[in-house]
């Protein structure tokens, strides 16, 4: 194709301002999809994000158009994802792009992921599409929101489009304003071929198809192709486009869209902003900036029953092969037995990831609190890098470590007070704040990452009603006041609850954790102190009182087979019980205990 026919596009915005509903029109519009075969967001593929409305992989498609001038051109549009803890993908997805449409509910206004999206889109260099959607909602108020838009943006607020992608109102317009102001694709054709990689996805019949978007040259079947991060070499078996079903052609030129079929075995070797080249002339010089996905939090993750754990090392295997991101080893606990320590994106990855194991592999799974990584500095020099506080180091420490985020809060004007409160509370240093209307704020945050991966979200939307959105991105590392707490059931520290916290709430945790274990465990046949410790320094305790009562003293001594029949019950019952020491705990209690309430 022409590269001046080609319009390469992406879609931003927070997440429900209707992203993949307006995708599902735009490829209604373009007749990809014929009305009969459509299905609400058709581009979602996997289960999870159709149950739960969320893209995880972006996708991209090819649609022909016929413009107003009478011209088809060849519209490639990139899905992305909308969740912070992907936006290394929607950065790719943004950089195989020349134009971004950003979409903005009219019922809601500007939320913290249109800005940061906008952001990344404006850093990029794309061409920005601002459009209102769901302009048929009768809470939709398009003139203050235009208004508001175009102010961020420095246009004028009759350059706003109105669309509905629920109906289709102005879906039209908007794809020729799309061919108007979108630049095409440029490239030296002529070059060694260079391609980004910005989506890469598993698939159980075809291996890993990797997209990518051709910047120079060209890339044909039947050549070796090169990824120029590691310089290793695999076969090429097939290149298509997706149409949106795939499609085989014979070549990508500059400035199109596909994806290649090669003997990549895993997502690992094919990864996200990676640069593809060709082995027998390979490009000189890397695209843009490649990164690995790098873990933030952790948890562990273990078999509700222990002959499951095998199950589990092979599903963490598969899912592995289609998500770069996940690591995981191998880890015991003295309380839960043998399971993997895993390290995820963020909390909705963790979130997701544990739900597919579930769901898809049949687990019954328990987790413990997630935590972020931290670096421990001793003072003989040696440095540990403790992604699970019961390796945290004994000894004399210099200093810790912890990671912290850069926080943007969108809100209303009146929830200032209660998201301050919030952010002061959670060790938060304010930035600074500004009006970006009349009545939207936005508030600008320094915030350690352990602060927020707990239940911020959950804090912030009931402060504010559920007005209030966040998003955040890393800011390297500080020093921080941060102890050990450890919890011990006569005792013995039982690891599954060591946690890392700041010093002035450590208090705190060790109270909450020893009474909530005060109330889950059964009594025993002596008497069991719960207490909470930093180091040998005991800081909360709290005493499991002693019974007398054995189950055979209800049988008056007689009836022998009713004696075994109780015996054997509490057989059964103990199989669900973990020794810690010499004390029993059912498994229950540390799944309640572990679980945020
Ligand atoms: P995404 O998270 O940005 O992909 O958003 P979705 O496309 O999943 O849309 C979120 C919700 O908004 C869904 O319930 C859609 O049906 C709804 N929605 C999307 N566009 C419109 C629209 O134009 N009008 C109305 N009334 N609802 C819409
Ligand atoms: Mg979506």
């Amino acid at each position: 194709t022409d590269p001046a026919l080609i319009r390469n596009f992406c879609i931003i915005a927070h997440i429900d301002h209707g992203k993949s509903t307006l995708a599902d029109r735009i490829l209604q519009l373009t007749g990809v999809v014929e009305d009969r075969q459509m299905r609400a967001q058709y581009l979602d593929r996997m289960d999870i994000e159709r149950e739960r409305g969320i893209t995880i992989k972006s996708q991209a498609v090819r649609l022909p158009y016929k413009a107003v001038d009478d011209a088809t051109y060849v519209l490639n549009l990139i899905d992305t994802p909308g969740h912070v803890d992907f936006s290394y993908e929607v950065s790719r997805s943004l950089a195989a792009c020349e134009g971004a449409v950003l979409l903005v509910d009219a019922a809601q206004g500007i939320e913290a992921q249109t800005l940061a999206n906008l952001y990344m889109a404006i850093e990029n260099d794309l061409a920005i599409i601002p459009v209102l959607n769901k302009i048929d909602l009768p809470a939709a108020q398009p003139e203050k929101y235009a208004a508001e838009l175009a102010g961020i943006i420095g246009c004028d607020p009759s350059d706003v489009l109105k669309v509905s992608a629920k109906t289709g109102i102005g879906v039209d317009d908007l794809l020729n304003e799309i061919v108007a102001k979108i630049p095409h694709p440029v490239g030296d054709p002529d070059a060694p071929a260079r391609a980004m990689i910005f989506d890469s996805v598993y698939d159980t019949y075809r291996g890993v198809v990797t997209y990518v978007r051709v910047v120079d040259g060209e890339l044909t079947t039947r050549e070796r192709i090169q990824m120029m991060s590691s310089k290793a070499t695999h076969e090429m078996l097939e290149i298509g486009v997706s149409s949106p079903e795939p499609t085989k052609v014979a070549g990508l030129g500059v400035g199109e869209v596909g994806y290649l079929i090669t003997g990549v075995k895993d997502v690992r070797q094919s990864r996200v902003g990676d640069t593809v080249t060709s082995a027998a002339k390979p490009a000189a010089e890397i695209l843009s900036g490649y990164r690995d996905p790098k873990p933030m939090v952790f948890s562990g993750l273990y078999p509700m029953d222990g002959t499951d754990y095998p199950v589990l090392r092979d599903a963490l295997e598969k899912l592995q092969l289609n998500d770069a991101a996940l690591v995981f080893e191998p880890e015991t606990s003295v309380a839960l037995g043998f399971g993997f320590r895993c390290g995820f994106l963020g909390l909705l990855h963790l979130e997701i990831t544990r739900a597919r194991l579930e769901r898809e592999f049949n687990l019954d799974l328990i987790s413990t609190a997630p935590n972020v990584v931290y670096q421990v500095v001793m003072e003989d020099g040696t440095e540990y890098t403790v992604t699970n506080p019961s390796e945290y180091p004994e000894g004399k420490i210099e200093e810790v470590r912890e990671p912290i985020v850069r926080g943007t809060v969108l809100s209303p004007a009146e929830f200032v007070g209660p998201i301050m409160e919030l952010c002061q509370g959670r060790r938060g240093t304010l930035l600074g704040m500004d009006y970006l209307s009349e009545d939207r704020v936005e508030m600008r945050y320094t915030l350690p990452l352990a602060e927020i991966v707990f239940d911020f979200f959950d804090q912030l939307k009931s402060r504010t009603r559920g007005y209030a959105s966040l998003d955040y991105e890393p800011q390297g590392e500080q020093v921080a006041d941060l102890v050990k707490v450890d919890i011990l059931l006569q005792g013995e520290a039982v690891d599954a609850f060591s946690a890392i916290v700041h010093k002035e709430k450590s208090y705190a945790y060790g109270v909450e954790m020893t009474k909530k274990l005060r109330e889950l465990i059964p009594r025993q046949q002596y008497e069991v102190p719960v207490q909470a410790a930093i180091g040998a320094r005991v800081i909360a305790r709290e005493n499991i009182r002693a019974i007398r009562k054995d189950v055979l003293s209800k049988c008056y001594g007689g009836d022998i087979s009713r004696k075994r029949k109780l015996l054997e019950k509490q057989k059964e019952g103990k199989k669900k019980m973990k020794m810690v020491g010499r004390v029993e705990v059912p498994q229950e209690a540390f799944i309640s205990a572990l679980s945020a309430d």
